[in-house]
């Protein structure tokens, strides 16, 4: 690793590459993460109905998404929206991984409620607001439950890292790190989609690094460049939502993809996977020890 980026990240050893680690493979359900296959998960901003839910599910599913997002707790740009039906929410994502074996990310926006979303969820998310809660981080990362943290709007690359130590060192390895779209100067787009970390971050971390390109765009059309900007930069997975009628959305439906763009998007980008030698499609009938590293 170059000097100054040494002395940058002099604080966050565990994370860094070393000889003895060069990569960190988690395990989710039957499959993994940071291995040889490339994971999307995909689903709604936040969980509205159980037809909204169970629809998009299936129409991920069946383009090889392996993860139904869906947020529950929602942390919301403005106190008057939607702020998520809570536990009831949780239930209807376990009832939609019962009914197509979808694993389940979910976010936790508080220390109170992380036994409560550990016990439904496969993968615990860390929103960009909460990126440097380092209580919650310390109480999520001891439920032992792959914990998916994402960059806050104005965290530098060293502060994500600092919050994936603070998982690491409460006894939790398995920390993926989300690029989602940083605050610049720049007002067309609502975030702007810093490419340059993920590649970075491949570079100096051993964590599994995820694309948000559906936050970083902010609208639905410019989701697919990026996701494929994203994948040509090294990223492991993808998180992006996706809607029956985006335009009804109760949360993000500017930035959420039908289920024909989100398969569209899909075949897209078959050939970037393919350079990096990964797979994108699995479907049930496939052995599962396929995707083992
Ligand atoms: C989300 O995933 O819906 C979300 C709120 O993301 P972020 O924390 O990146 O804004
Ligand atoms: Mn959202």
């Amino acid at each position: 690793m170059r000097e100054g980026w040494r002395n940058l990240f002099a604080e966050t050893p565990s994370v860094l590459k070393s000889p003895e680690r060069s990569k960190t493979i988690v395990p989710i359900r039957d499959f993994f993460i940071g291995g040889d296959a490339f994971v999307t998960m995909a689903g709604p901003c936040s969980v509205e109905t159980e037809t909204q839910l169970f629809a998009t599910a299936n129409a991920v599913r069946r383009k090889g998404a392996r993860i139904l997002r869906g947020g529950a707790f929602k942390p919301r740009s403005s106190p008057y929206s939607f702020q998520g039906h809570g536990h009831e929410g949780l239930k209807m994502l376990s009832r939609a991984r019962e009914e197509t074996g979808l694993a389940i990310i979910t976010e936790v926006i508080s220390e109170n409620d992380v036994e409560l979303v550990a016990r439904y969820a496969d993968i615990l998310q860390i929103g960009s607001r909460n990126m440097e809660n380092f209580t919650l981080l310390e109480k999520a990362a001891r439920s032992g439950k792959p914990i998916l943290l994402k960059r806050g709007m104005v965290a530098t690359v060293s502060d994500l890292l600092r919050s994936a130590e603070v998982v690491l060192n409460n006894g939790n390895p398995h920390v993926m790190l989300c690029e989602r779209g940083i605050r610049t100067f720049e007002t067309t787009t609502r975030n702007t989609f810093d490419v340059t970390a993920i590649a970075v971050l491949k570079q100096i971390s051993h964590l599994p690094v995820i694309a948000d390109p559906s936050h970083a765009a902010g609208y639905r059309e410019l989701v697919p460049a990026l996701a494929r900007i994203g994948v040509a930069a090294g990223a492991d997975g993808l998180i992006v939502e996706v809607h029956p009628e985006p335009d009804r959305a109760w949360s993000d439906g500017d930035q959420s993809l039908s289920f024909t763009e989100f398969d569209e998007m899909m075949d897209s980008l078959e050939p970037y996977v393919a350079l990096q030698s990964r797979k994108t499609k699995h479907t049930s009938h496939e052995p599962k020890l396929e995707a083992l590293v």
